[in-house]
């Protein structure tokens, strides 16, 4: 075939972008690709075009390994969430593995990214299970070391690169550069929600979204989540990288794979009394770079002069005026050669994004990890899922090298709620069943999830051995359902939510009602508390559209919680509404239930608004 026919010249900027090594050189290389081809789709529907038009045998490679993906029953070929459209927050890796889930589940996919390189060296631990799914996606094609030798790492940078390349190649749209500021909920009636993005450019700003899926990592959280702290014993963080040169004596040279102080006491005895650094722990991977891991000891550090003065705060403590910089590197230096026994050769430092040594100092002190994994809101009518993936649900602590498996699973179970979502149930029985599922999260290991990795799927229990989706009831998840705006009081940071139904919403529902139940006798809906404690307004709206249902005649002889209680099992058995309050609740109404009351009326209303009267 002669080089300058049409086919190949593509075949060309398709390795080209295979291998390229930079996040805005794989961009360059898609786009080139797509302008070459003449290619317009988005969404599965691009796969598709881009399959067909590159069928030669390389590329063949890698499409039967994500067809085998795709062809899953869980996905209902690309229809399950046909309809759907999603924001992703943050090209992290478990924003990206996200986003390839939603794609495969054949929604819109929109993936925001507010830098515009991947610069971390450091070296992620995987688990068996992110292993297999990374070869199902076919890793081995964008970056051709993993999958060889023992490998149970990767660095954080070539993670992204490999699930950047897939994500594109499934019709994700992504924009780098780009950083999510906030929601902005419908400004009309039948509206959809929007974000504030920076810079600000129209397709973005005017694109309109049913879910959002935020895993922008640690420092990002959506406003409406409540974040958890857990505080335990001072644990000080250091990483380091040095060029890997890749040469014989560097091979030789043995992985650490977490050795935990109390299994190995001699080694940090002796390390201690040789060097005077004292640590808790230390991890060693040998991946594009010779990256270590420590959990040091304040007084070593102290007495080593990386850390100049005692503080009380940790943040005070490792504040850059505090740390001798130069002191840090010598003293991450002096630990990376003494546990390889001295056999790396000169140690030099890799660089990291702005070009100095890369080495870093955490703190683990204080983790934080998300209340709750989803919630959602509820403004004019429009209904907004949100989720949390990765790190900005649960802050990982390195060493442990739980972090990314971890943030994979949620970032399935991310994938199932939406699938949920999408299939029409009930906003609550979704969000208990996502929190059913959390609970487990931090308590997974490659142990007590299912051994049958190959079997995996976004399916929760593919992966989660008697899992009970039901553990956490809809009734117990309805402050999870946001009606109105959310009001963010920043200077209460653990509990940051305020909600108030909006007016419009709160006046359309309540002359919604009135009209409703207008004549009943004993009935007379004036606010969304003392009007309906005796329970006959709700068997009244009932009774409005579904006479068949309740003899509205008969009930007003029995006692409140009864009437509540036979009305809230009727509505649930028969019309499918989730009840938000208990039938004691409803009887006895104040304000601080007023918005349980206003979310499960509303439901009445999703379900009501057109029926003739
Ligand atoms: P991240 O990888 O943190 O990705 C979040 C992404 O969201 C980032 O790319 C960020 O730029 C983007 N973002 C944030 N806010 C916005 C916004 N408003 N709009 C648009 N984009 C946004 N784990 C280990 O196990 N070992 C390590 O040595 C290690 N080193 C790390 C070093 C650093 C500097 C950091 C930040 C994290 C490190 N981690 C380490 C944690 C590890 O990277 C994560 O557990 C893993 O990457 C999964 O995280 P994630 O995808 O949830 O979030």
């Amino acid at each position: 075939v002669p080089a300058d026919e049409p086919g190949n010249v593509a075949h060309a900027i398709f390795e080209r972008f295979l291998h390229a090594g930079e996040c805005r050189e794989v961009l360059g290389c898609f786009g080139e690709l797509c302008q070459q081809l003449g290619l317009q789709d988005s969404g599965l529907q691009l796969y598709h075009s881009l399959k067909a038009a590159l069928n030669y045998w390389s590329a063949k490679a890698l499409w039967s390994k994500l067809d085998k993906k795709a062809g899953h029953k869980v996905y209902d070929q690309g229809k399950a969430c046909a309809s759907t459209k999603c924001l992703v927050v943050g090209a992290g890796p478990c924003g990206l593995r996200a986003a390839i889930e939603l794609a495969l589940l054949g929604a819109r996919v929109v993936l925001l990214e507010k830098r515009d390189s991947f610069s971390r060296n450091n070296v992620l631990h995987l688990w068996p299970f992110t292993i297999h799914d990374l070869r199902a996606l076919g890793a081995k094609k964008f970056y051709g070391r993993f999958c060889t030798g023992m490998l149970d790492h990767i660095s954080i940078r070539q993670l992204q690169l490999i699930l950047l390349k897939v994500a594109l190649l499934l019709g994700v749209e992504v924009h780098i550069n780009v950083k999510f500021e906030g929601l902005v909920p419908p400004t009309r009636k039948a509206g959809g929600w929007q974000a504030v993005v920076q810079p600000s450019f129209p397709p973005l700003t005017h694109y309109q979204f049913d879910v959002l899926i935020s895993a922008g990592g640690g420092k990002f959280v959506p406003e409406g989540f409540k974040r958890k702290e857990t505080r335990g014993k001072l644990a000080i963080g250091i990483t380091a990288n040095f060029i890997n040169r890749h040469s014989r004596a560097e091979v030789e040279v043995a992985e650490i794979s977490g050795v935990a102080r109390i299994y190995n006491q001699k080694f940090f005895q002796n390390l201690y009394n040789k060097t005077g650094i004292d640590l808790e722990n230390i991890v060693y991977y040998k991946d594009d770079t010779h990256y270590f891991v420590m959990t040091a000891k304040k007084q070593s550090l102290l007495k080593k002069g990386v850390i100049l003065q005692d503080k009380a705060d940790i943040e005070s403590l490792l504040s850059p005026e505090n740390v001798n910089q130069d002191a840090l590197l010598s003293y991450a230096k002096e630990a990376a050669n003494f546990s390889t026994n001295y056999h790396l050769p000169e140690l030099e430092f890799a660089l990291n994004h702005r070009d100095l040594p890369d080495v870093d100092m955490f703190d683990f002190t204080c983790m934080t990890r998300s209340e709750n994994a989803a919630l959602v809101r509820d403004y004019n009518g429009a209904r907004l899922l949100l989720g949390l993936v990765g790190d900005c649900l649960v802050e990982p602590f390195w060493p442990l090298g739980t972090g990314v498996a971890r943030g994979f699973l949620a970032a399935f179970d991310a994938a199932w709620m939406v699938r949920r979502w999408a299939a029409g149930t009930p906003p609550l029985e979704v969000l208990a069943e996502r929190e059913s599922i959390y609970q487990h999260l931090s308590q997974t290991s490659p142990d007590n999830t299912n051994k049958n990795i190959s079997q995996y799927s976004i399916d929760p229990a593919t992966r989660y051995p008697n899992i009970n989706l039901q553990a956490i009831k809809p009734s117990q998840v309805r402050d999870l359902y946001l009606v109105g705006i959310v009001e963010v009081d920043h200077k209460r940071k653990s509990d940051n939510r305020l909600i108030t139904a909006s007016g419009d919403v709160y006046e359309e529902l309540l002359s919604w009602c009135q009209a409703s139940t207008a004549g009943y006798r004993g009935v007379a809906v004036t606010n969304f508390t003392t009007s309906w404690t005796s329970g006959l307004a709700l068997c009244a709206l009932i009774h409005r559209f579904r006479p068949d249902l309740v003899d509205f005649d008969s009930v007003g002889t029995q006692d409140a919680i009864r009437i509540h209680q036979m009305m809230l099992d009727m509505a649930e058995q028969e019309l499918g509404i989730q009840p938000v309050l208990s039938s004691i609740e409803m009887a006895t109404m104040t304000e601080p239930d007023h918005l349980g009351l206003i979310t499960y009326l509303s439901q009445f209303y999703e379900a009501f608004k057109t029926s003739p009267e």
